[in-house]
């Protein structure tokens, strides 16, 4: 059940006091209603994200206009086209195709679409992200050069769903190890300074492991309900 106000408020200020100051909070409102986001909009958050496009679209037409919004989760392409005129940060960009389509759109509207290229870190076989081979395949063949529309600020991940902290922080030290040889190298130290990685449940681990943003959902919001 989504927490009330108070809560949401309360919940807030403890995750942003145990937070380095380097480390961004997306506060990731997916279910929640917008009385939720209101709340915590109240308490200073700006930067929100949503794992579907119809209720990103929806929440940034009902809510106050210097929110961030962030797409978390899997992007359909046919459905950038919805969110290419406000969106801040896609963070699970993980195909060639998709990135085009991002360009093309982004193009469109005149823009410079930020995004988070998502690897595949995971002992679970899951059909999204690249792995480290298709990435390098793709960098050194030069084509992402071509995504003039595109600002690739950095990589996004996920650990495998385990109470076992030492596998957890095992993928989180190997997608910070990949962030840090792209850096300088594929791109431009100056604006490639995102490390997406940290949830409700693994966040701490993941600062400790070299993150610089963090999507915590329930430990704001309270558990979510699915139909
Ligand atoms: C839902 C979601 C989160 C937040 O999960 P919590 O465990 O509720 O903090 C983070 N990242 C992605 C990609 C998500 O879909």
């Amino acid at each position: 059940m989504t927490a009330d106000s108070e809560e949401i408020i309360s919940n807030l200020n403890e995750i942003n006091s145990a937070l380095p100051e380097h480390v961004t909070l997306v506060a990731v409102s997916k279910t929640h209603p917008n009385e939720a986001l209101e709340a915590a909009y109240k308490a200073g958050q700006r930067i929100f994200g949503e794992n579907k496009v119809q209720e990103l679209v929806d929440k940034e037409a009902a809510l106050p206009k210097d929110i961030e919004w962030h797409l978390i989760g899997h992007l359909q392409r046919n459905k950038v086209k919805y969110i290419a005129s406000f969106v801040h940060l896609i963070h699970a960009v993980d195909s060639e195709k998709l990135l085009k389509e991002i360009n093309k759109r982004a193009a469109q509207e005149e823009r410079v679409i930020k995004v988070l290229l998502q690897m595949h870190i995971a002992e679970e076989s899951s059909k999204f992200g690249f792995d480290e081979p298709e990435l390098m395949e793709f960098l050194n063949s030069g084509r992402i050069t071509k995504f003039e529309n595109i600002l690739v600020m950095g990589l996004m991940g996920m650990a495998t769903f385990t109470d076992d902290s030492h596998q957890v922080r095992k993928e989180f030290a190997s997608l910070k190890n990949l962030f840090d040889r792209l850096k300088g190298a594929q791109f431009p130290a100056e604006t490639f300074t995102t490390l997406s990685m940290g949830m409700s449940g693994d966040f701490q681990l993941a600062i400790e492991e070299g993150s610089t943003m963090v999507r915590v959902g329930s430990s704001i919001f309270g558990a979510r309900e699915y139909q």
